[in-house]
């Protein structure tokens, strides 16, 4: 009997070396409240991932909520977004009383389709919320024109794009935000965790108040706020994982070489299209399974499982066919979401993953 295949499996540090990081909580009993590792993973990871500013969240979503929040966008309000994404990035929206548009995306990356953008602009429009899905990069350079043309925010949800660069820059300096995620699944971790990046210093302090009550002083609270702090055993796991980022990245990469060149040939399964000048974090390995392939989507998914893989359908449904969402917002045209979202499979993927599993998911692919 062969081992289960999961799609994906947590990166973590030697035991060891967790254990030995986080001895010193036992002396300071300092277990949250930006303590020192929070400060330290704050100051490495701007190094890491080449930003001004960041701020650390108790997980990307509440990081989202409260980079909208932090706006002060007027209730009601329209924010463009795709729905070829994780729930997260609509429910983020949505909890903050605000409209989405759901814009199409393009086949060859799945990123927003910014020709598309300017039709959906309306006087109640107030920032675009694109995702660098999958760690492929939005077109930044477009988005940011349309933007500045009709004075409207750009937030990146980059919970995909860990370490992600573009044209030799972090990702997380285009826009006027972007948002991390470091969930366990992700291919940087703090077990929970996230993170918004930004270069507008007045943002810094006004996400400080919203993650912790408000509170300025021991009788001061300036403003309302939530509890959405990393805490220090989070901080410290940061601090762990990221020693070996590079190496689990590295480790990503081979394995999606191999898939890669093992799947090019297959009649009917493509991969996603790489832009120019990015970098690739290989967070996640996503095929689609056109026509011409022998299977449906479901059918190869249903032919894995029986082996024992468990294959993800990333993303599907689209967060605006989903029970809580559907018929509720503007109508808007979305036929290459759709169709990706009935297309698309992610594979395994893992730092850790058996050389020998990628062969045998290829061969059944292949059959
Ligand atoms: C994981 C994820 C989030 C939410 O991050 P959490 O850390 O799980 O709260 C948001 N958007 C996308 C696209 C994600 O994949």
């Amino acid at each position: 009997m062969e081992q289960k295949i999961f799609v994906t499996q947590s990166s973590m540090p030697p035991f060891e070396e967790y254990i030995e990081a986080i001895k010193p909580l036992w002396d300071s009993h300092w277990l949250t409240n930006m303590g020192t590792y929070h400060q330290q993973l704050e100051e490495k990871l701007c190094e890491y991932l080449d930003v001004p500013y960041i701020s650390l969240m108790v997980n990307g979503h509440m990081a989202l909520e409260l980079t909208l929040q932090a706006f002060d966008f007027p209730e009601g309000s329209e924010v463009i977004t795709t729905p070829f994404t994780f729930i997260s990035t609509t429910h983020a929206i949505v909890r903050n009383r605000l409209q989405p548009v759901f814009c199409d995306v393009k086949l060859s990356d799945g990123t927003i389709d910014e020709a598309k953008i300017e039709d959906l602009i309306t006087e109640k429009t107030v920032a675009i919320l694109p995702v660098h899905v999958y760690g492929n990069v939005c077109n930044v350079e477009e988005i940011q024109k349309i933007a500045d043309k009709y004075g409207l925010k750009v937030i990146y949800d980059a919970a995909h794009a860990f370490g992600v660069k573009y044209k030799d820059k972090g990702i997380g300096n285009y826009g006027d935000a972007s948002v991390f995620s470091f969930h366990a699944t992700k291919v940087f971790n703090t077990i929970e965790g996230g993170a918004i990046t930004f270069s507008d210093q007045k943002l810094y302090d006004r996400l400080y108040n919203l993650k912790n009550f408000g509170i300025r002083g021991e009788e001061l609270v300036v403003s309302v706020g939530a509890n959405a702090k990393m805490n220090e055993f989070a901080a410290v796991m940061g601090l762990c994982n990221l020693k070996h980022i590079d190496e689990a990245i590295d480790e990503r990469k081979k394995r999606v070489r191999i898939y890669h060149n093992k799947l090019e040939n297959v009649k009917g399964v493509s991969m996603f299209h790489h832009r120019e000048e990015c970098s690739e974090n290989y967070a996640y390995f996503p095929i689609i399974v056109g026509e011409d392939y022998r299977k449906k989507r479901d059918e190869l998914y249903d032919l894995l499982k029986k082996h024992d893989i468990y294959s993800r359908k990333y993303f599907y449904p689209l967060t605006s066919d989903q029970a809580c969402f559907k018929n509720k917002y503007k109508k808007c045209e979305l036929d290459h979401a759709r169709s990706l979202a009935e297309k698309v499979l992610v594979l395994p993927l893992y730092e850790k993953m058996e050389i020998e599993a990628v062969g045998r998911i290829v061969d059944i692919i292949q059959q």
